[in-house]
């Protein structure tokens, strides 16, 4: 019996799908304006986790991820510049080739840490024309106003407005000052902005009668229900979307498709904590995979780090217990290359391991399951209970090690065997250098060279 807890209902709930063994689950993706850092890849490992747990339940788990690539703007209370229209300036490329590069890094990052592939992954440029649409039922239903920036939801016509978050509509009225412009309220949200100049934007379009662009929540509304359904089961994303992002995407859906609950368990991860806030590019203050990799740390020590906490606890990043966490996932390898066992599954082990994930994704106490299992001398059938459990883990418990060398010093070792080719042999001895000052030893061969760890 598989639980989890709702954020919607506040509680540890019973799974039960609307229909079936199937499960619609949707998980609110990257904006792809610069780097997704390791505190956005936290809340991926988490779904994915998610989605693995499920499919040992025995669901058919379809998962969808969304591309924001325009729209969500630099601050939530729709105000700020459009995050890639600022990369469009800073880079000067063209607002497809920006989305395209860091969607690409994106996915490779995704991939070096076991995610698996979603089944889908919608564009919100490629959904504007849905987008349009649902704004108009919400304005033909008379949920609408408009100002002189945009078409906005009035959140006074909803009842129940807020209740994901359990929002003291009361309080915020009172309290917090927000810059209000001409909103009603202050929980209004924009569903579509309007231009402040005809043609200074690289991503416009033509509709209600002005240039404009689409608001940041409508496209998870649209793209999650045009593939899964008006209703479905699962919505993930970080706990920083619970207030704003997806109080606003279940008001608009709700109104729109006029079916409560639109999504029947929302499941929400908690931060990763940096330099004692979150993690987050604002700040300034992040951390990429590829910096890891470039100190030395696999993608998957990062994984076995993340699960070593539940998702719900909030997260304190350092590089010391990163290398704890790599240290203690090196032995678990090593004593498990040693095991030799072709017995069949240790039910006992299994049950526990089972019992934990299913107590909402306990992954920290199934790793301890594990490690018992690993180090009791007298249990049998340990291979196939651990590939059983590695099936939700995502750790390559059973890989073979090959010979492990960072992309980034790979790519060093590359451009000193191009200097060398050209015989700048300057250039050569500083690039070793650097490979050195990064912990790497490099030795010519006849055919090119040799990398090894100090
Ligand atoms: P963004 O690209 O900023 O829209 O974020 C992508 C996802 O990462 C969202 O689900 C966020 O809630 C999540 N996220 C952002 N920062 C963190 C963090 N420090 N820890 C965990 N999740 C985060
Ligand atoms: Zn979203």
């Amino acid at each position: 019996m598989l639980k989890l807890y709702n954020t919607l209902t506040r509680k540890k709930e019973v799974f039960k799908p609307i229909k079936d063994k199937k499960v619609g689950m949707y998980s609110c993706g990257p904006t792809v304006y610069w780097y997704q850092h390791i505190g956005n890849m936290r809340s991926y490992v988490f779904a994915d986790i998610l989605k693995r747990v499920l499919q040992y339940n025995g669901y058919k788990v379809k998962h969808v991820i969304n591309v924001t690539d325009v729209g969500h703007l630099t601050s939530d209370d729709d105000t700020g510049e459009d995050k890639m229209e600022k990369a469009v300036k800073r880079e000067k490329k063209t607002a497809k080739e920006i989305a395209d590069f860091y969607f690409k890094k994106f996915k490779e990052d995704l991939k070096k840490l076991n995610f698996t592939e979603p089944d889908k992954w919608p564009k919100a440029t490629e959904h504007i024309k849905d987008m349009i649409d649902m704004v108009q039922t919400l304005i033909d239903k008379g949920f609408t106003y408009e100002t002189s920036d945009g078409i906005y939801f009035d959140t006074s016509k909803l009842k129940d407005y807020g209740k994901l978050a359990n929002l003291n509509l009361k309080k915020l009225k009172a309290g917090k000052r927000i810059d209000m412009k001409e909103k009603r309220n202050k929980t209004d949200f924009a569903l579509w902005k309007f231009s402040e100049e005809k043609g200074k934007r690289q991503q416009e379009w033509e509709a209600f009668g002005r240039t404009g662009f689409p608001g940041w929540h409508i496209e998870c509304s649209v793209m999650s229900s045009k593939y899964l359904g008006e209703q479905f089961d699962i919505h993930t994303g970080g706990e920083d979307h619970i207030s704003v992002h997806h109080t606003n995407e279940i008001a608009q859906s709700e109104t729109a498709f006029g079916k409560k609950p639109w999504v029947k368990y929302w499941l929400h991860c908690s931060w990763l904590l940096f330099n004692k806030g979150k993690m987050s590019k604002s700040k300034g203050d992040i951390l990429t995979l590829e910096k890891l990799e470039e100190e030395g740390f696999k993608p998957l020590d990062y994984r076995y780090f993340l699960l070593n906490a539940h998702y719900r606890k909030q997260l304190d990043f350092s590089t010391e217990a990163l290398r704890n966490a790599k240290n203690s996932y090196e032995r678990l390898k090593n004593i498990i290359a040693e095991i030799k066992d072709d017995k069949k599954i240790n039910e006992k082990y299994l049950k526990r391991f089972e019992e934990a994930i299913n107590d909402d994704l306990n992954t920290p106490n199934a790793l301890s399951v594990l490690w018992e299992l690993v180090r009791d001398k007298k249990s049998e059938g340990k291979i196939k209970t651990i590939e059983k459990m590695d099936g939700v883990l995502g750790l390559d418990l059973l890989k073979k090690e090959k010979k492990y060398i960072p992309e980034a010093i790979e790519k060093l070792a590359e451009e000193r065997l191009e200097a060398r080719t050209n015989k700048d042999w300057d250039k050569a001895d500083k690039l070793r250098e650097e490979i050195n000052s990064k912990g790497y030893i490099i030795e010519d061969t006849k055919k090119g060279y040799k990398i090894k760890k100090e």
